[in-house]
């Protein structure tokens, strides 16, 4: 994206910072900024500020900053391609424009991408329904009858058979405008040994896998051939398509989910259409046994609580144990819908029917419960030994309850199902909180020593975002591996690739189209006082050399790291002589400033 996109600049320039923040935020005038309380995070005392002279919000209680994009992204849900569409419309530009001008490079080869995905999940559908090839038939087997698939749910999702030859696809889409390069770029396409390009789904059952918006980013294939290994494969990464970015079925069920703010989370495709099929439409399938962190805020952005429920087996177990914490993490609420063995949703339901399967989830776990009742079949209770086990098993979800009464509670029914003094969990909870308080305090002492030059990077990276005539000077003299914090080098690298253009801090943060970590960096630079550093040529030379001190310091480190390791002597020589050199720059760079 170029530095400053037209339709972006459109609409910031036609709405008003503090007018749409006041919609969602009391705001009162402080200087040339605004103040509030907080949307983000709870606050008694305002730490919120905008600023329209520069277009940036930033919350220096959590963090939280950016643009009006960003804003709104946050306050309201919404992916950034969703919040500029919001906005577009709120500044009355029409959307047919807006998709025009959103064309650059990046955005046509996606388009093509989709375009193709579009045609090839055609094919693999009427393939499906009428592909004489043998395995067709028994892909149609096996979905209509083994499985009970409807052929409603078939269309709306995108199921499909690539026929066995791999080959006559590419035929296909040569006919529909697409060449072989495309069907790679899509992931698609796979070249075999001696150059010679197949369809890497080749007698496959195929799934479409589509993005929030209902965009076809790529395909799984499951093959119906008992021994073949691996029993899933995926399209490869491509430009619209990355593993473990989506959610299967989430274009469907995002609005149900939005409006009961819970989500039923299962594994995979057909515990999903199962669900779908018995009108339990607030689901979605991770795709595979491991959840990412990518997924869960993308779950964050339509619910609140997460009912995890996954196959009943150990390896369901242990996905269910690591979803936990990534949602957690997340600040989801979580519980988990138990099935009793062997089954997993999509057999259940059909095995035991819709009603059935809505006690499981009625009769939900909260996380506490369901990891007692684990370590209690793992370890039983009885002996010591297995009452400390089931303790320190509980202390993450302990340590992670925020409400006082709640955490008692607990703590006191787990005493008495254990048969143990309260005061016993009580001590060994606090064995683990003065620990960790120590690791913290080792921590803030090594950032102490860091801290100077990161100040220093600070200073440097604001100046350049706000004083377009030091730039040269600056990126002539500092090579971006000066930068140790990524957003600095990201920034440092974005305004280095832009160096003849004018542009806005808010139009730097949109370059980052909706990064968090990104927008509150800017956000947070942009609001930071220096009136206390007069910027001159004398303290950006100080700060450079700050800087490059550092980095000879990060050279250093990692060389006596090497230093030690060495056993041969010519090389710990070499070694030493460079250590030498760096000390002397070091103390060079001291003297002279
Ligand atoms: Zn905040």
């Amino acid at each position: 994206m170029a530095i400053q996109d037209q339709t972006l600049e459109e609409i910031k320039n036609r709405i008003d910072i503090v007018e749409l923040i006041s919609s969602y935020v009391d705001l009162k005038p402080a200087g040339k900024n605004y103040r509030g309380l907080c949307p983000f995070h709870d606050e008694k005392t305002p730490s919120f500020t905008v600023s329209p002279e520069k277009g940036i919000f930033h919350c220096f209680g959590c963090g939280a900053g950016g643009s009006i994009f960003n804003f709104i992204m946050k306050v309201e849900n919404l992916s950034f391609q969703d919040a500029v569409i919001h906005l577009s419309q709120k500044a009355g530009i029409e959307l047919p424009t807006l998709r025009r001008n959103i064309q650059n490079k990046e955005y046509r080869q996606k388009g093509k991408i989709i375009q193709l995905n579009q045609v090839v999940q055609k094919y693999y559908y009427d393939s499906l329904l009428h592909s004489e090839d043998p395995l067709a038939r028994t892909s149609r087997q096996y979905l209509f009858q083994k499985r009970g698939i409807k052929p409603s749910s078939a269309e709306q999702f995108g199921l499909g058979y690539s026929p066995a030859d791999g080959k006559a696809i590419i035929e296909y889409l040569y006919q529909q405008g697409f060449n072989g390069n495309d069907f790679i770029q899509a992931g698609i396409g796979n070249v075999i040994k001696k150059g010679e390009l197949y369809d890497r789904f080749r007698g496959r059952i195929t799934f479409a896998l589509h993005d929030s918006n209902g965009e076809i980013v790529g395909f799984a294939g499951r093959t119906l051939l008992e021994n073949e290994n691996p029993k899933y494969i995926n399209s490869s990464e491509s430009p619209v398509f990355s593993k473990g970015n989506n959610l299967y079925g989430l274009f469907a069920t995002k609005s149900d989910i939005r409006k009961t703010k819970t989500v039923i989370l299962v594994e995979g495709y057909m515990d999903f259409l199962s669900l779908f099929e018995n009108q339990i439409t607030n689901c979605v399938a991770s795709m595979g046994t491991a959840l990412t962190a990518h997924q869960a805020t993308l779950i964050r952005r339509f619910a609140e609580e997460v009912v995890i429920c996954y196959d009943s087996d150990n390896a369901g177990r242990m996905a269910t144990f690591r979803g936990i914490d990534i949602l957690n993490k997340k600040g989801l609420s979580v519980k988990i819908a138990v099935l009793p063995s062997p089954y997993d949703p999509d057999t259940y339901l059909r095995k035991k029917g819709r009603e059935a399967f809505l006690e499981i989830l009625e009769q939900k776990k909260p996380i506490f419960d369901y990891q007692l009742e684990l370590l209690l079949n793992e370890y039983g209770s009885k002996s010591l030994e297995s009452q400390i086990h089931i303790i320190r098993g509980l202390l993450p979800s302990i340590n992670a309850m925020t409400d006082s009464i709640e955490r008692s509670l607990k703590i006191r029914s787990l005493a008495q199902y254990l048969k143990i003094p309260e005061s016993l969990i009580y001590n060994v909870l606090k064995g683990t909180r003065e620990s960790e308080k120590k690791v913290k305090l080792f921590k803030t002492a090594q950032k102490d020593a860091i801290h100077g030059a990161i100040k220093a990077e600070k200073i440097l990276v604001k100046f350049l975002l706000e004083e377009p005539t030091v730039r040269s000077m600056i990126c002539d003299q500092v090579p971006a591996e000066y930068f140790s914090v990524p957003e600095h080098r990201r920034i440092y690298q974005a305004i280095l690739s832009n160096l003849s253009e004018e542009f806005s801090l808010s139009d730097l943060i949109n370059v980052f189209s909706g990064d968090e970590s990104m927008s509150s960096c800017i956000s947070a630079l942009g609001s930071m006082e220096t009136e206390c550093y007069e910027m001159n040529e004398e303290l950006i030379q100080s700060l450079i050399k700050t800087l490059k001190r550092a980095e000879l310091r990060r050279e250093r480190s990692i060389l006596a790291s090497e230093l030690a390791q060495q056993a041969d002597y010519e090389s710990k020589l070499l070694i030493g002589k460079r250590i030498e050199e760096i000390d002397k720059e070091i103390q060079g760079l001291k003297t002279c400033s």
